[in-house]
């Protein structure tokens, strides 16, 4: 059983079917989008070839003392390894390989898990490249990794590639009916919304998040209708926290982008709010391109330092002055 795993089949069955073939490769690196499972992934695989109590071709069983001791992270041959601050440091690695002179204390096979392996710093990489030559027996590295091509290519040509897709849709939404209890509908737009990931769509189950995305997608409705007073008002009001514009700026492209997919006909499958329509649907394609050229802008603007209120400003007026008025 590989625990809290939603989809990945393929994977899992690659991953199965070398253990049980006797072909586990010394080091894997597990490639994939932010928040789909990798880690998860990773544990279940220390279990499955650790587990004390598992049947030939069974998964681990996830109750015996070894398999917990994975699941907290404590046992002795289940070592981690992630980014302290930015990076990885060459103290961290040479403190793990100084480790692996030993045979593992009680593990069949040592399990070594290095997060964010983008984040080796050359000199890290090159202490670990050593152990990655010449790998003692009984060692395997689960390397993971959102962008693979950041890894060091000495690195990455030294482990078997093992690539994880995004989750579908289908499969995020089931999952936040079932573990956040949440209605089918939200469940599904917010599903489209974590574009495949898990993390980001429990992210975004947090209730303010889930206020801010309805206020603001009222007010991208309403936007041609406003009052010039009321528009200065609104864009006052997003700017008064700073940290929220990003978020803000997402429902707007969500939205915007809805409105785009719509105009070009297409099938309601395609959009993010199946059951309802933020912005009407009277705006050129042509118009809502310029739009979301709008939202990119503004984005980077924030990013940029540039004052809130300008950019609230900038992209209210903007928008408006792109649908004209009624
Ligand atoms: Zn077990």
């Amino acid at each position: 059983m590989f625990v809290g795993v939603q989809g990945h089949d393929g994977v899992l069955d690659v991953l199965r079917r070398a253990q049980d073939g006797d072909r586990v490769a010394h080091a894997y690196l597990f490639a994939g989008p932010e928040g789909v499972g990798k880690r998860r992934v990773a544990v279940g695989f220390a279990q499955r070839l650790n587990c004390k109590d598992r049947s030939p071709g069974a998964d681990g069983c996830g109750q015996c003392r070894t398999c917990r001791q994975i699941a907290q992270g404590n046992h002795p041959d289940f070592v981690s390894l992630a980014p302290d601050g930015q990076f990885i440091k060459i103290a961290q690695v040479r403190e793990v390989t100084r480790s692996l002179r030993f045979p593992p204390i009680d593990a069949t096979a040592r399990v070594i898990l290095i997060d964010e392996a983008d984040r080796l710093h050359e000199a890290a990489a090159n202490a670990l490249l050593k152990t990655l030559e010449e790998p003692a027996p009984r060692n395997v590295f689960l390397l993971m990794t959102s962008q693979p091509n950041a890894v060091l290519v000495t690195i990455r040509s030294r482990c078997q590639m093992v690539r994880f897709t995004a989750l579908s849709r289908e499969l995020v939404a089931a999952w936040l009916i079932r573990e956040k209890s949440l209605d089918p509908e939200t469940a599904d737009e917010l599903a489209a919304m974590s574009e495949g990931s898990l993390s980001a769509a429990d992210a975004l189950t947090n209730p303010a998040l889930g206020a801010l995305r309805e206020e603001w997608l009222r007010n991208l409705g309403e936007l041609p209708r406003m009052s010039p007073s009321t528009l200065m008002t609104t864009a006052e009001a997003m700017s008064v926290d700073k940290e929220t514009i990003p978020a803000v700026l997402d429902v707007f492209r969500v939205g915007l982008r809805d409105a785009l997919l719509r105009a070009a006909g297409r099938p309601p499958e395609a959009l993010t709010f199946r059951a309802r329509a933020p912005i009407g649907g009277h705006l050129e394609p042509e118009t809502l391109v310029k739009a979301l050229a709008l939202i990119s802008d503004a984005e980077l603007a924030h990013i940029r330092n540039v004052n809130p209120r300008m950019v609230a400003e900038h992209v209210l007026l903007g928008l408006r002055g792109l649908w004209g008025t009624p």
